[in-house]
């Protein structure tokens, strides 16, 4: 029986990064993981700009208090540029966003500002009130974003805004899904007494997906010996890494473990952990592969704790810890000392705390478990039950 963190420690230690570049439309390379350092070729804004619509002006001819009396002389809107110089008693009108022309510092909000004809009110303000400075957002030759920066809504609008189209990935890992086992067939199909619908299938693909890879959908193989074997054989040509649920349990027909044997390399592992127990862990060809327990909610969760990081490790991710914290329990929750469990559940904010409560029945088939929830709650080995009112750790499900 190894722990937990032995597990995954095994894990990573044998994933190295795919690290094949590929270059992206800005506008699709959400979720991507960025290839290269990105220096900005201009400063962000390019130039001073104005805030907000108003009337821009000399500092100098602002009334400490009291109001004065200004010429308007052009009106500038946002994208032109204003060529010549604001002398001294001269105001241009400005909108947000508009190149501040030479000769004048500050701008007045249209707000305090009173028109008449030609000539406008303007009211005491401070220097440089309402301007964005050149720079003020980003340095020429500065580094914005440096490789294995996962690229969110922001990046993607950063890159853009410094005249980049396209951006430097690293390729998605292709990850291939089998589900194994004589009594699971596909929905859509007819089912036979003693047969269930593929579950983890089509959670494993949302998962994989959800983290950002390429799922391949390599159905359902029967617990045959020779099928297995030429379909883990098959997906390993076509993927990074081969994912299996079923099979990994001490079963007349659990096969996995020993075709892996044959056509690649396996452990198998008792983690100490509840729910998934059994993993398998090896390599079929050149593709990573892992061997998740059947029962839904396990395949699930081993899939968060043992095949996440390593997919982030292999997209070239810097961040390979899930995000999680502490929240109260409002009810007790059984636990017994010895293994690590991951109990369902249900997390709220309730306006001053995190607060959470299991989902209710927590057996590694109730799948609904994992429906009502939006979280793990980790209870360490060691520890025995908790008191309502004590802290636990959590990780949400999805994961930023
Ligand atoms: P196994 O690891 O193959 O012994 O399966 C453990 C349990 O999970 C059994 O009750 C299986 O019927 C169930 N199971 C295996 N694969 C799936 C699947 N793809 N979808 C739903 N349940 C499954
Ligand atoms: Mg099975």
């Amino acid at each position: 029986m190894i722990s937990v963190a032995e597990g995954q420690s095994r894990i990573l230690a044998e994933i190295v990064p795919l690290r094949e570049i590929e270059p992206l439309p800005v506008a699709r390379s959400l979720g991507r993981t960025l290839a290269e350092d990105v220096l900005a070729p201009f400063d962000i804004p390019p130039a001073d700009n104005s805030a907000v619509d108003g009337y821009a002006v000399n500092h100098d001819d602002i009334p400490k208090e009291g109001k004065a009396r200004l010429r308007v002389i052009a009106d500038l809107p946002a994208g032109w540029v204003f060529d010549g110089v604001i002398e001294r008693g001269e105001t241009v009108r400005i909108m947000t966003g508009a190149p501040l022309p030479k000769g004048v510092d500050t701008v007045v909000h249209q707000e305090i500002t009173e028109r008449e004809g030609d000539m406008v009110w303007i009211q005491t303000i401070g220097a440089g009130a309402n301007v964005r400075l050149r720079g003020e957002d980003v340095m020429e030759g500065q580094r914005v974003l440096t490789a294995g920066a996962q690229l969110r809504p922001q990046e993607m609008g950063l890159l853009a805004s410094l005249g980049f189209p396209a951006v430097k990935v690293f390729r998605r890992p292709r990850v291939a899904i089998l589900s194994t086992g004589d009594e699971v067939t596909d929905p859509g199909q007819s089912r036979r007494p003693g047969q269930i619908y593929d579950a983890n299938r089509f959670s494993l693909v949302g998962l994989v997906r959800e983290v950002g890879c390429e799922a391949l959908d390599f159905g359902i193989v029967p617990d045959v010996r020779e099928e297995l074997r030429s379909r883990l054989l098959a997906a390993s040509e076509k993927a990074d890494v081969v994912l299996t649920s079923g099979g990994v349990s001490v079963g007349v027909f659990d096969l996995v473990k020993e075709v892996l044997a044959e056509i690649g390399g396996i452990d198998f592992w008792q983690v100490n952990m509840t729910p998934g127990r059994p993993l398998a862990r090896g390599r079929v060809g050149k593709a990573h592969f892992f061997g998740l327990p059947g029962n839904p909610v396990a395949s699930m969760v081993t899939f968060l704790l043992f095949v996440r990081p390593a997919l982030w490790k292999l997209m070239g991710r810097r961040e390979l810890e899930p995000r999680r914290f502490e929240a109260v329990a409002t009810a007790t929750i059984g636990k017994k000392p010895g293994r690590r469990e991951f109990k369902r559940g249900i997390l709220t904010f309730n306006g001053r705390r995190w607060e959470v409560s299991t989902t209710g029945p927590q057996g590694s088939g109730i799948l609904t478990s994992m429906v009502a929830g939006n979280c793990l709650i980790i209870l360490p080995e060691e520890r025995g039950p908790v008191q309502s009112g004590e802290l636990v750790l959590v990780e949400p499900f999805q994961q930023p």
